[in-house]
């Protein structure tokens, strides 16, 4: 049966309907693609298929084809804020308790916001350290003022060398899911990737400081959240991890994720090794050898 354009008909609440080779192009062009179920899209061309649609649509609809998860780092990994969520969590702590060390030496690089609003806490031996409702009260006066931060004229927010030709690579293949994985609060997420000129909407999935204040327990999520996408909870080297800490690099120890380093943060190649990378980058901006560390 075919509508008056000749597509074949679809019930725009559940596609039944089977496109052929032929078929499908038009079909595509109007829309209709929302429901359309893998088995039929996979008669398809891949490739004509991929220049007629929206990369969203086509890859949450192909997950027999999904062979990676790749879950990138935020700072120090895609980009860097210059200090940006540094002032800006300072000043949260400050105005929310009015505690924190003159001269601070908590770490921020591989942990979650959580993590580090706790550590300063820590630091002067405040009694709402173990407090989770105050320190998630921190954090959403941290996303308040690093949206300032990023908004100054003064701060700039930049992305590494290949970060850029490294998404449009993945994407450009039919067969990886791109997410996060970060100590970011997702808000906090959005905020840095849209001030660095990245659309966070290119990542599907996503695990974040907000989900859980341990680095270790993010991976799980991440791989839980793709599961619609790729029709199971991917597993093992399926999942690969791109940061620049040595947290990075462990973290997905209990999914068996393979982490891939990069040293542009605070950490070198050596150390990144020493944490167990499955393969280290000086930078991201070899686009060629980093798919091959992926896929290999
Ligand atoms: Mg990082």
């Amino acid at each position: 049966m075919r509508d008056g354009t000749g597509c074949p008909a679809v019930d725009r609440d559940r596609v039944t309907v089977r496109f052929s080779r032929s078929e499908c192009a038009p079909c595509l062009l109007q829309r209709h693609t929302v429901r359309i179920p893998v088995s039929n899209l996979w008669n398809c061309d891949p490739a004509r298929v991929r220049a007629l649609l929206p990369r969203v649509p086509l890859r949450a609809y192909l997950p027999d084809v999904i062979r990676k998860l790749v879950l990138f780092d935020i700072d120090g990994t895609l980009l860097h804020t210059h200090g940006a969520g540094r002032r800006a969590i300072h000043a949260a702590l400050q105005g929310e308790i009015g505690a924190l060390a003159a001269d601070s030496r908590v770490r921020f690089d591989g942990k979650t916001d959580p993590q580090i609003v706790r550590e300063l806490l820590d630091e002067v031996a405040h009694a709402d350290r173990d407090n989770a409702a105050r320190i998630a009260a921190v954090c959403e006066r941290y996303v308040e003022l690093l949206a300032v931060e990023l908004e100054a004229g003064t701060c700039r927010t930049t992305v590494y060398p290949g970060i850029t030709e490294l998404l449009d690579g993945l994407e450009a293949r039919h067969d990886a899911l791109l997410g996060l994985l970060t100590g970011n609060v997702a808000s906090g997420a959005r905020l840095k990737l849209a001030a660095a000129g990245i659309d966070p909407d290119r990542f599907l999935v996503g695990a974040f400081g907000s989900d859980h204040h341990e680095r270790a327990q993010l991976p799980p999520i991440a791989a839980g959240r793709a599961e619609p996408l790729m029709a199971r909870v991917p597993t093992g080297s399926e999942i690969v991890i791109i940061g620049d800490t040595p947290a990075d690099m462990t973290c997905g120890q209990g999914v068996g994720a393979r982490p891939i380093g990069v040293a542009t943060g605070s950490y070198s190649r050596a150390d990144l090794d020493a944490a167990g990378a499955f393969a280290t980058f000086e930078d991201l901006s070899e686009t060629g050898p980093v798919l091959d560390a992926i896929y290999a």
